[in-house]
């Protein structure tokens, strides 16, 4: 038998290549090696963005294509709604008698969240839902309503494992050994960092490269990117290092073409217009293959559904046998 993982996306916007090498490499190799549950975290996403459904409701669609575009494999991983699992939100509320309100308020990633979006939630946390300050208990639902064995966090997500760690010795303690304690896969994939040389790609900060970003798009945001600020001329010996076109050359174009851009630009015989333009070359070598399976599910969006329903009924099925067993330690299987 296969161990457990599993691993939640926010439908909240498509994929980019923070996501695909900070994730989607990993899941590409967890989908031959696990039983992978992925699930597509419309409850979450809703936490944050509850006034705008019709965002969420599309970006369901749109994330679960672009999984499926980068090799994920449907009949190795079971794709799921988390909204149309009810044993989460049941789930949920049990746990949060479990969880203490300063506990949550106390978890570093939910308070380095708030502390992001003050638009959304106030200078110093004050206008603070109860759904998003609880997310972690509903996270620790997630895992735990099936088994999940292994979960693949990356630095920042520890506490929220943690969090789902103490609930699950809370709930054993009380009422019997039910519940598997999930461990950390701690992910071996790289953090991307954005186009601007800000540390993080991010949708918010405006410096990602998307899976589904056209040519144009991306002739535009290289040609826009940050180089080292001390080569003003072709000629002018310049340090890679601080160059986010180098950067990029390392991640999508081949070792050889790359050590040819790291000494050309240090003796200076390379210009950035030229180095930028093969960087895009590389670039849309890279997408082209992703893009041209996106079309496919494009084409033939009711593929993408009868996946989701199979992976949603598969899920079903799981969370209800775990939460049979919970009931029962609960003495409310009436
Ligand atoms: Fe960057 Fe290439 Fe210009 Fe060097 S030559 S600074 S690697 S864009």
């Amino acid at each position: 038998m296969k161990k457990i993982i599993l691993t939640g996306l926010r439908p909240t916007g498509n994929l980019h290549l923070g996501h695909y090498f900070g994730a989607g490499q990993n899941y590409l190799k967890m989908q031959n090696d696990y039983d992978f549950y992925l699930e597509i975290a419309d409850v979450q996403a809703l936490t944050d963005n509850f006034d705008n459904p019709e965002k969420v409701r599309k970006n369901v669609y749109e994330i679960t294509k672009d999984l499926l575009a980068i090799g994920l494999d449907p009949n190795k991983v079971h794709f799921f709604i988390q909204s149309q699992i009810p044993e989460i939100a049941e789930l949920t509320v049990f746990y949060s008698n479990l969880v203490t309100v300063s506990r949550l308020q106390r978890n570093p990633t939910v308070k380095n969240e708030i502390a992001q979006k003050k638009e959304l939630f106030g200078t110093n946390g004050e206008s603070i839902t109860y759904g998003f300050l609880g997310y972690p208990v509903s996270q620790a639902a997630d895992i735990t309503v099936f088994d999940g064995e292994l979960i693949p966090v990356g630095d920042d997500q520890l506490p929220l494992l943690e969090q789902c760690r103490e609930i699950v010795r809370k709930f054993n303690s009380i009422y019997g050994d039910i519940l598997k304690e999930p461990q950390q896969v701690l992910s071996s994939s790289t953090r991307v960092k954005g186009l601007d040389g800000n540390e993080k790609m991010g949708k918010s900060l405006g410096n990602a490269i998307y899976l589904i970003d056209d040519e144009e798009t991306i002739n535009k945001k290289i040609m826009n990117a940050i180089t080292d600020t001390n080569k003003i001329k072709k000629d002018d010996p310049a340090d890679p290092e601080k160059c986010m076109v180098y950067y990029y050359h390392n991640l999508v174009n081949t070792t050889e073409n790359t050590n040819k851009v790291c000494s050309e630009c240090k003796k200076g015989a390379r210009g950035c217009v030229t180095c930028k333009k093969e960087l895009i070359k590389a670039m849309n070598d890279f997408l082209n293959p992703i893009k041209e399976k996106r079309k496919h599910y494009e084409e033939h969006p009711e593929l993408v559904t009868e996946i989701l329903n199979k992976g949603t009924m598969e899920a079903q099925i799981k969370a209800k046998n775990t939460m049979k067993k919970i009931k029962e330690a609960m003495k409310i299987n009436y």
